[in-house]
């Protein structure tokens, strides 16, 4: 047994997911030793680098993140890759327990022809570009097409969309990545259509986030009515306690009843529709567009089925937009089917469907229970895990670290590892205000890894 205030913990990621774990793990044992590593030198995960520039209220959240770093006995190790500098099996080796909270960092595929054209795109390589993030900021998108598809209609096809039709004169005083907001003073398509396999009474996405695409300025949202007209299963749906779902079609109706006003732009809704192909010489030119019928799931739901006809859309530019995905970490069992680190309740088992734990190793967030959620969703799902945490030192189903955490710093300089401390972190967030300040802007990022190690190097 090892008593909860003696455990050492490592953490692996500094999104919402690692630090509601941390949190979880102080308030029950207050002054417990916790080391964050994190690959990138910046924390915060998806909320530096997904949630939207044009959002800042849901970025305030780093103010509990920084409390929670500001704790006794907590350490953040940025800039060391697990997986690479470190690996797993080693990790654990210095630590009584670890919390992997890496997230999800690929994305789903299509898996349909002309996918791999050029000018097909993830989200995930949009929004990490206009994000700053540094594995994207050498993406290129070519923005002077008329025409832009968007498939899936979750909360990242409201951002991409809500980014690419504001004016950019708006986003100016966001954080913004620069050259994403030259890039869209220089170009960006008139037209974005969205496309939603299943019916509006299925959105993915929050209402709050669908009404904002209504406040954009210039900015006409097409709705076809007779998309509206929902089949049994979906009326059913509405007339129980699924609020979101009743918000959205209010939204989808009131846009539906105003149609075209001769905006300058435009946001189309396709409904019961999937992209089948991508044509083009090259570059894609054109979506073939397959319409769908929808047919009860049986489980009270209704699933899209291919109806057998299908139009072409021209479009120069798609983005997928159907979801992240988990990737797998060598020395860790990795479920490929769901893109998951198999687990149960956060208790890491050795292979999907097992019940065998591997001791001392947890998860929480996306890798455990995939990408769904919002940012406050990991506060549950933290709770979770650390209490099977917690329960398991007590019972002694965790074998006590082999090493001691303090032999990682020598391992980690002998590779020649910068590793960069919660101070040197925030000597780059001073940096990042400071040139974000002439033009009233949040902060300006810095986009390269180099520029970072640079600042933190200036002022140790
Ligand atoms: P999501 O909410 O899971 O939405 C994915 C969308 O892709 C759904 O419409 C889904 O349709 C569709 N889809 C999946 N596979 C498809 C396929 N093969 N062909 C066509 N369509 C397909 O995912 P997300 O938008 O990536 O968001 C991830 C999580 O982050 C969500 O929980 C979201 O709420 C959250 N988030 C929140 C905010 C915010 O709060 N502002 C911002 C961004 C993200 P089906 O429903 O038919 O499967």
């Amino acid at each position: 047994m090892i008593p909860r205030g003696e455990l050492r913990v490592a953490i692996v990621g500094s999104g919402p997911a690692g630090f509601y774990a941390a949190e979880a793990l102080q308030k029950a044992a207050p002054g417990i030793a916790i080391d964050m590593y994190e690959r990138l030198p910046t924390p915060y995960g998806l909320v530096r680098g997904g949630v939207a520039p044009d959002h800042p209220r849901i970025k305030s959240v780093t103010r509990v993140f920084d409390r929670i770093a500001a704790q006794p006995g907590f350490r953040f190790f940025g800039n060391v890759q697990i997986g690479e500098a470190l690996s797993a099996p080693e990790l654990r080796l210095h630590y009584d327990a670890v919390i992997h909270a890496f997230g999800a960092a690929s994305d789903r595929h299509l898996g349909i022809p002309g996918e791999d054209l050029a000018g097909s795109h993830s989200a995930t390589e949009f929004v990490g570009w206009y994000n700053g993030h540094p594995d994207y900021v050498e993406s290129r998108f070519d923005l002077s097409v008329s025409a832009a598809v968007v498939v899936g209609i979750g909360n990242v096809t409201m951002d991409i969309v809500r980014i690419l039709a504001t004016d950019p004169d708006q986003l100016a005083t966001t954080d913004l990545a620069p050259y994403a907001l030259d890039a869209l003073r220089r170009a960006s398509p008139r037209t974005l259509h969205v496309l939603s396999r299943r019916g509006p009474a299925q959105a993915a996405c929050t209402t709050p986030e669908l009404r904002e695409l209504g406040d954009i300025d210039g900015v006409d949202v097409l709705v076809d009515p007779a998309d509206l007209e929902l089949d049994p299963v979906s009326a059913a749906h509405l007339a129980g306690d699924d609020r979101t779902a009743v918000n959205n079609l209010v939204e989808f109706r009131r846009w539906a009843e105003r149609g075209n006003t001769g905006a300058p732009r435009q946001i189309v809704f396709h409904f019961a529709a999937s992209p089948t192909a991508l044509l083009g010489d090259g570059r894609v030119a054109q979506v073939v567009v397959g319409r769908n019928r929808l047919l009860p799931d049986g489980h009270g739901d209704v699933r899209a089925v291919p109806a057998g006809t299908s139009t072409t859309l021209d479009a120069g530019l798609v983005f997928r937009s159907i979801g992240y995905r988990g990737v797998a970490i060598d020395g860790l069992p990795f479920d490929d089917s769901r893109g998951v680190i198999p687990n149960v309740g956060g208790r890491v088992v050795e292979s999907p469907g097992s019940s065998t734990p591997v001791p001392g190793v947890y998860v929480t967030g996306w890798i455990k229970r995939g990408p769904q959620g919002v940012i406050g969703t990991n506060k549950a799902c933290a709770a979770e895990t650390v209490g099977h945490l917690l329960s398991d030192a007590e019972s002694g189903v965790i074998v006590p670290a082999e090493r001691r955490a303090a032999q990682l710093d020598d391992l980690l300089a002998r590779r020649g590892v910068r590793v960069i401390s919660w101070d040197d972190w925030q000597a780059i967030d001073r940096a990042e205000v400071a040139r974000g300040l002439p033009a009233g802007r949040p902060r300006e990022k810095f986009t390269s890894i180099a520029a970072m190690l640079d600042v933190a190097n200036l002022t140790r």
